[in-house]
């Protein structure tokens, strides 16, 4: 009756999230993305053109990330203009590959990221708990 060694249930693996379909079917970034995911052109500031990453400097990267909506007018940051989630993201692991960035101040634990020369942003996130994950919206920047 006793089974000393009962079966073991195999241990269910933790649910691991599918393997990113070829980055190029993405929408958004068709024709950026080359075949090892990395950014085939630089990434610029949308606004004055101030380059932010030179080609090859990050990989292309899926996750939901709310961002402040952009600062267009003193106006409209003034009335407090919400955010969007962005999802397309080129991911930068070295903070030294940019060429150019600024950070705002912490929001809780996260820094948003700007054009070091205009300011323009937010363009991209980064958490403090992982010090080696900056995030760039790429609807948020210009691509050369
Ligand atoms: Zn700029």
């Amino acid at each position: 009756m006793a089974a000393p060694c009962a079966e073991m249930e195999p241990a269910a693996p933790p649910p691991s999230p599918p393997p990113a379909p070829t980055p190029a079917a993405a929408p958004g970034s068709a024709g950026l993305v080359c075949a090892q995911g990395r950014n085939l052109r630089a990434v610029l500031c949308q606004r004055c053109g101030s380059r932010v990453l030179l080609p090859g400097a990050a990989t292309f990267a899926r996750r939901e990330l709310l961002l402040p909506a952009m600062r267009k007018k003193a106006a409209a940051a003034a009335a407090g203009g919400g955010g969007d989630v962005l999802r397309e993201h080129w991911l930068v692991r070295d903070m030294f590959s940019f060429e150019n960035v600024g950070f705002t101040r912490d929001v809780g634990n996260v820094k948003f990221l700007v054009c070091a020369d205009c300011e323009a942003g937010p363009i991209g996130w980064h958490c403090l708990d992982d010090k080696d994950s900056f995030y760039v919206a790429l609807e948020r920047v210009a691509h050369e």
